[in-house]
């Protein structure tokens, strides 16, 4: 077993050359280093972070905004050893493959593979996440009946579809990779892990066709060169089209970035709240709906998992009413104004139906969000503490991804009533109410899920990687993490890189042999 190293105790000038050098030890960057453990491949991982929380280098990933009022870049991530896993929130849901498919309606949508290419990976990315055994759509079939029933609904467009929650066997805690793989990385005789190692940059031969050298700083002011046969970035979405960028001494536009693509099509999954009021004539909803961090709530569990249910529309629904993808959540249990009731009172009677013991909740969403090139990272005048220059992003959300939902939400009230169970009222008429909420409490959040700076697709005009994840142009670098998702789906996105970087390291393992 051999310990965490500290590029701080590296003597000033150091060389060191592995075959494969990793930027990054968030859940990308460590998945990837264990997954080619077993191969006779020298593996350094250089993180830019401690083992704990440190306020100096937090502060390297403060940059400026514009735009949509989006979350502090120093605050939606963490430079420290496992990322920004080290707060996550554990919700895991696969794609769909409508995710993968080029839609009419979504401009610059589309992978370069559909969903079977991931699915091999699905199950070891899954036991990474330790999100029990793969259920999600098929959950129904192991409840038993003292778990709960899904809201009925009258056929249509939404369904009822299921998170699964990453859950460490030792505590509570959704998995942090750092914490739970630090030992394995130790344990593994040709992974060297160094801490504290920031990389400030990639520097191309003058052929301009592979990657020479890596540039690494620490905060004390060492500076030391990494000269490794092969470079996966696996720095989280910012910071892979940050290095990219900032690496502009010998092709001026930065790494891979001759067509003018890294750090464009930003995306996170926007979270409007009290987007609708749901009403259940019968009252109590499922515990399988409630939301499984919420303290007071007795949390729905199938096969020793923590699972949420949440309302999606339909693949088919999504292609015949030209959709984006959405997840809604019910929320909190809220009273009705007078209005409200006496719409309840007048639907239940029309319907035939006793409506005494109904109730009332508010609903919440996450939705996928149109891919747009002007949501953009592009580099600010302002320099860190290792002399990188700052992020700026731009954040844009248009009218348009609401009225979208907007249709399902429709969908979604019009099954409630054909069902007899229940009814929807839509609460925002306008940008403004989605962005801002009903109080000034109830702004729209974000996932914080990074998603599409480095964009994946085979045509280098329309991408910055290939299918394999490898950089256009460039012989020995490739890129991990939610970074090249060309469109994004509305499920979260780490079991889904996850299982993306278990084929990326497939695929590593023939380029190093
Ligand atoms: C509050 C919060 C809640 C979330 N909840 C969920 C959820 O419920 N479900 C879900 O699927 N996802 C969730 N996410 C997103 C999830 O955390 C990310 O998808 C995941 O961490 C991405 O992994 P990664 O390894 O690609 O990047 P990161 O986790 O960002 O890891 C990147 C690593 O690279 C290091 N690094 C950065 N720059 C450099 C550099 N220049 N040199 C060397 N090292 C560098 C960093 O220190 C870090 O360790 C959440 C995120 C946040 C912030």
């Amino acid at each position: 077993m051999t310990a965490f190293l500290d590029a701080r105790a590296l003597p000033d000038g150091t060389t060191l050359s592995p075959d494969l050098a990793i930027i990054g030890g968030g859940p990308a960057g460590i998945s990837l280093a264990l997954a080619l453990k077993d191969t006779p491949y020298s593996i350094l991982i250089l993180e830019g972070g401690g083992q704990e929380f440190d306020p100096k280098t937090q502060a390297l990933y403060k940059g400026a905004q514009s735009g949509e009022r989006y979350v502090p870049l120093d605050q939606g991530r963490l430079r420290q050893l496992g990322g920004s896993s080290n707060h996550w929130g554990g919700y895991c849901r696969p794609l769909d493959p409508i995710d993968f498919e080029e839609r009419s309606w979504v401009p610059n949508s589309g992978w370069p593979f559909g969903i079977e290419t991931l699915k091999p990976y699905f199950p070891r990315a899954q036991a990474l996440v330790e999100a029990g055994p793969w259920m999600y759509d098929d959950i129904a079939r192991h409840l038993g009946a003292a778990d709960g029933t899904v809201i009925k609904l009258g056929a249509g467009g939404v369904y009822t579809s299921f998170f699964q929650f990453s859950k460490t066997q030792s505590d509570s805690h959704a998995t942090y990779f750092g914490q739970r793989y630090g030992a394995d990385l130790k344990a593994a005789p040709r992974i060297a892990t160094w801490l504290n190692a920031g990389v400030t940059g990639v520097k191309l031969a003058h052929d301009t066709r592979q990657v020479a050298q890596l540039s690494v700083a620490t905060l004390d002011g060492k500076r030391f060169t990494v000269k490794p046969r092969f470079t996966v970035l696996a720095a989280g979405a910012m910071e892979n089209a940050r290095l990219m960028l900032a690496s502009n001494d010998v092709m001026a536009a930065g790494v891979g970035n001759q067509n003018d693509l890294v750090g464009r099509f930003f995306a996170d999954h926007p979270i409007p709240r009290d987007v609708a009021t749901l009403v259940l004539f019968d009252g109590a909803v499922s515990p399988l709906y409630w939301n499984a961090h919420d303290i007071n709530a007795t949390t729905a569990m199938a096969d020793g998992t923590l699972i949420r249910a949440v309302l999606s529309p339909t693949q088919d629904y999504i292609r015949r009413q030209h959709l984006l993808g959405s997840l809604t959540t019910v929320e909190n249990p809220v009273k009705l104004d007078e209005a409200g009731t006496a719409a309840v009172v007048a639907t239940a009677q029309a319907l035939g139906v006793d409506a005494s013991n109904g109730q009332a909740y508010t609903l919440g969403v996450g939705l996928e969000m149109m891919p747009d090139p002007e949501r953009r990272l592009t580099l600010a005048g302002e320099r860190d503490a290792l002399g990188m220059p700052r992020l700026s992003l731009n954040t844009t959300q248009p009218q348009g991804d609401f009225l979208l939902y907007q249709k399902t939400l429709q969908e979604l009230g019009r099954q409630l009533l054909a069902s007899k169970t229940g009814m929807l009222r839509l609460n925002y008429h306008d940008r403004d109410g989605w962005m801002h909420g009903m109080t000034a409490q109830k702004q729209l959040w974000w996932g914080n899920h990074h998603l599409g700076t480095t964009r994946m697709h085979n045509d280098p005009k329309k991408g910055v990687v290939d299918a394999d994840g490898k950089v256009h142009g460039l012989a020995n670098l490739f890129v991990a993490g939610s970074s090249v998702f060309p469109t994004y789906g509305s499920s979260n996105p780490t079991m889904n890189l996850l299982a993306l970087t278990l084929r990326l390291a497939d695929h590593l393992k023939t380029v190093l042999a």
